[in-house]
């Protein structure tokens, strides 16, 4: 029951309408007997300032922060986590007695959904990255932490592809991240082990390959973070017998490191999965 002790936290978004996380972090709190309600909230770019100072003013616990406002959030708070720092995208915000921690759960739910639940090892691995906003940042960052071989990265925006390359040269070996362009995929996909589709094309049923399905191989893993729906990407991975992994093993690892930031109990995730699959 909803009283006046409950605490609230939530998610802001633009648009938000398509959220999961209400009914994962809900059926998670339920589950722990925790009096904390989440709510999505829809929250306009220009509001996005107000929506923040909002957060301290009504004393919610914290929030999650999803598309579009991941890094224009980040001159609105008072201090980021290193992974927040590194790829320069908030994705939960925690409110510190009125100060506001910026973190960033995404690359390190990426990671565990990755290697824990698909098996993958990652130390001397070769990936390719398409996609570098802000879930491609948080997961890039992640990727160089765990000790891959060498990063490729694709965005069709070739300055937002240089700047998270600049940026993760920053914190690796220079020769360790590489930029491609477009001729350049083919002979990537050719090289890689895992490849990963952090953009957002396969979300519409209308959508396309983000690749031609021809340069696909089955010495890949694929794994697409779309979680919506199965994209062309993953049809064309099944069909072809590749391994592969949508974004549900994400949205649901990236949910419970943020309940763990504002609960600061274990999430119970068996819980929060099945309140998202059903
Ligand atoms: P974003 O900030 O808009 O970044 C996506 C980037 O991909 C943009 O730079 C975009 O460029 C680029 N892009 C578009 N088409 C491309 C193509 N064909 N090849 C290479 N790059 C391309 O979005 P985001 O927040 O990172 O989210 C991306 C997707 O991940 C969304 O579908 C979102 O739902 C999903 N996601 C899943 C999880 C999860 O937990 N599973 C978490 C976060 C996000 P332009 O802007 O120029 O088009």
């Amino acid at each position: 029951m909803i009283t006046a002790k409950t605490k609230i936290c939530g998610i802001f978004g633009y648009p938000i309408e398509h959220s999961l996380s209400p009914q994962m972090h809900n059926a998670a709190f339920k589950a722990l007997g925790l009096d904390y309600i989440y709510v999505a909230v829809k929250v306009a770019p220009e509001d996005l300032a107000a929506a923040v100072k909002a957060i301290r003013a009504m004393n919610l616990i914290g929030v999650n922060i999803t598309i579009p406002h991941k890094e224009k959030v980040i001159p609105f708070l008072d201090d980021l986590s290193p992974e927040a720092k590194a790829s320069g995208a908030v994705n939960t915000i925690v409110n510190c007695g009125g100060r506001l921690v910026g973190d960033n759960t995404d690359g390190k739910g990426f990671i565990k959904s990755l290697t824990e639940e698909n098996k993958m090892k990652l130390p001397g691995k070769k990936v390719l990255l398409l996609g570098a906003g802000g879930a491609g940042r948080s997961i890039g960052v992640s990727l160089l932490k765990n000790n891959i071989k060498v990063l490729s990265l694709y965005d069709v925006s070739v300055p937002r592809g240089a700047s998270l390359a600049a940026d993760l040269r920053s914190i690796t070996s220079k020769n360790k991240v590489v930029q491609i362009d477009q001729a350049g995929l083919q002979p990537a996909v050719k090289k890689v082990d895992i490849l990963i589709n952090a953009t957002p094309i396969g979300m519409k049923i209308s959508d396309p390959c983000v690749i031609d399905p021809k340069w696909l191989h089955n010495k890949l893993f694929i794994y697409d973070i779309i979680y919506n729906c199965e994209t062309a990407l993953l049809k064309e991975a099944k069909r072809k017998k590749i391994k592969c992994a949508n974004g549900l093993g994400m949205l649901v690892n990236q949910g419970a490191l943020s309940f763990e930031l504002w609960a600061g109990k274990k999430a119970p995730i068996a819980v929060m999965r099945k309140a998202i699959t059903g």
